[in-house]
């Protein structure tokens, strides 16, 4: 299979979803850093993909921006498709994610689903067609941005604590599943990051709670997407790595 769209010093191509803001900026950033030629999905924001498609071609490495929703199967299919019949990515880091807080007893079902399909059925939508080639290329890794909420569960994120739960089960399914064609997969949990997500939380009722006494950055994240990317971590799968500052243990 014809390895076109990568630059001969690239480790390989990295999809990440949601790379145009935040954590997956910070991770196509520090991925191309470490080598790797960046496929870069976003939903809306195209002026923000642009500045991070930028500062990618600065550091050497190729980037391909990929405006899709990734919690829509035929949007995701079309745009993915035709690029995996030309590349086989190294990576997929799904980070896309979207909060729709409010108290249970009042959720509407619309936001109920948006959450899930945006996180969940974004690992489907995504991971689906490019896992087949990664398992004939016998080669990989995969990284799934979940959250403490999936872990601790959050009062006011039933639906987003309910999804970041769901990628959990699905890294440790999947691992089990793609062992055998060395493709490793693994998550990254984070606790409060300063980012747009969480730019109204207030910070004086949650600081006390976090051992470190501050906000991690996006950076603190991508620094363990780089790490699971990398050949440090050649010897692990299915786990959950929490960049969280002691929040939740
Ligand atoms: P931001 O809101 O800063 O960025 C979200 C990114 O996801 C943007 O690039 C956005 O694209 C993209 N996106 C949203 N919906 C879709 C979609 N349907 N299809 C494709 N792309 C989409 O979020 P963060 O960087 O804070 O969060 C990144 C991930 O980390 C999320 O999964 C979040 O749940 C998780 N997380 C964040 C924490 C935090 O404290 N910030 C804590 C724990 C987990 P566009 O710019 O086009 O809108």
């Amino acid at each position: 299979m014809a390895l076109q769209n990568q630059n001969n010093n690239s480790k390989g191509i990295i999809l990440v979803t949601g790379g145009s803001r935040g954590i997956g900026a910070a991770t196509c950033r520090r991925l191309a850093r470490d080598g790797f030629d960046i496929w870069l999905n976003f939903h809306s924001n195209t002026e923000k993909a642009l500045e991070v498609k930028k500062e990618i071609e600065n550091l050497g490495q190729k980037c391909k921006l990929l405006q899709f929703d990734c919690s829509n199967f035929n949007e995701s299919q079309n745009i993915l498709e035709p690029l995996l019949e030309e590349s086989v990515p190294y990576g997929v880091v799904h980070n896309a994610g979207i909060t729709r807080d409010g108290i249970f007893a009042m959720m509407p079902q619309h936001e109920w689903q948006k959450v899930i399909e945006t996180s969940l059925g974004g690992f489907f939508n995504v991971l689906q067609p490019v896992i087949k080639p990664m398992m004939r290329a016998r080669k990989g890794r995969v990284v799934i941005i979940s959250s403490v909420s999936g872990q601790a569960g959050q009062a006011g994120q039933v639906n987003y604590s309910a999804a970041k739960a769901g990628l959990i089960g699905a890294v440790k399914a999947l691992a089990k599943e793609v062992a055998k064609r060395n493709v490793l997969v693994n998550g990254v949990a984070p606790g409060l990051i300063d980012t747009d997500m969480t730019k109204d939380i207030p910070l004086e009722h949650v600081l006390p709670l976090i051992p470190l006494g501050r906000q991690g950055t996006a950076d603190d994240v991508a620094g363990a997407v780089s790490f699971l990317m990398g050949e440090d971590s050649k010897y692990i799968t299915g786990q959950i790595i929490n960049v969280n500052g002691g929040l939740y243990m």
